[in-house]
C-alpha cells in the first residue's frame, strides 16, 4: 500500500468505506515507526507488518474502524486510553501526557467515545474521531462537560493544524475546529447535559 505524504514527516493510508476503516498515520523517528490507528482491514495489517522498523501503535479510541485489525499487527508497543486498554490484553494506558521526543500522546476529552487519545507531532494534532459527536438516544450529541473540556485542551496545545479521521481534506486549521465546536458549546443550556447536533 502506498503511503501518501500528508505533512513533513507524516504519511497516511486514507480511510476506507468498505470495510469501514479509519485513516492510518505514520510518523518515523529513526528506526521507530509510530502508527496512529491501524484500521479494520486485514490487508492493511499485513501491509503494516511488512514496513521495516519497530512499530509503536497508538489507538485513538476503541471503535473497530480504528483498531479492528490490531490482533493481526506486529507491534512492539501499543498505547491507548485506559478504557481501550481494558479491552486489550497488552497495551500501555495513556492517562496523562507522555512525551517521546517530538511526539506527545495525551488523553482527549471526547463526546464520541470513552478513552480517546490524541497525538501531537510538531504543529500537527491527530484527533481520530475525538472531536466528533457521540450518540444519545439515537441522535448525534455532544456531552456539554466533555465538549467544554475538549475546547480547553485544544486551546492549550501548541499545534495549529488538526487531522480529523474519515474527513477530506484530512488537515484543517485548529481555528476552524475551535470555532465549529465553540458554536455548538455556545448553545448549551443549564437544564441539559447534552447538545444535539
Ligand atoms: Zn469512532
Amino acid at each position: 500500500m502506498e503511503e501518501i505524504a500528508l505533512y513533513p514527516g507524516v504519511t497516511v493510508w486514507p480511510a476506507l468505506s468498505s470495510p469501514l476503516s479509519a485513516d492510518t498515520f505514520f510518523i518515523r523517528q529513526g528506526e521507530t515507526v509510530w502508527v496512529f490507528d491501524v484500521g479494520n482491514d486485514p490487508r492493511r495489517a499485513r501491509a503494516l507488518n511488512e514496513i521495516p522498523g519497530e512499530k509503536r501503535v497508538v489507538l485513538s479510541h476503541f471503535h473497530a474502524d480504528h483498531m479492528g485489525a490490531l490482533p493481526l499487527v506486529e507491534a512492539s508497543e501499543v498505547y491507548a486510553g485506559a478504557f481501550t486498554c481494558k479491552k486489550l490484553k497488552r497495551a500501555t494506558p495513556v492517562t496523562a501526557p507522555l512525551s517521546f521526543g517530538d511526539i506527545q500522546l495525551f488523553p482527549l476529552p471526547s463526546s464520541h467515545a470513552k478513552g480517546c487519545v490524541a497525538l501531537q507531532y510538531k504543529d500537527l494534532l491527530l484527533l481520530g474521531d475525538g472531536a466528533y459527536a457521540g450518540q444519545k438516544g439515537g441522535r448525534a450529541a455532544y456531552n456539554t462537560g466533555q465538549l467544554g473540556a475538549l475546547l480547553q485542551v485544544l486551546r492549550r496545545v501548541s499545534a495549529t493544524t488538526c487531522c480529523l479521521s474519515h474527513r477530506t481534506p484530512l488537515m484543517v486549521g485548529k481555528d476552524r475546529v475551535l470555532s465549529f465546536l465553540q458554536g455548538i458549546y455556545d448553545r448549551r443550556d443549564k437544564n441539559s447535559s447534552y447538545l444535539f447536533v
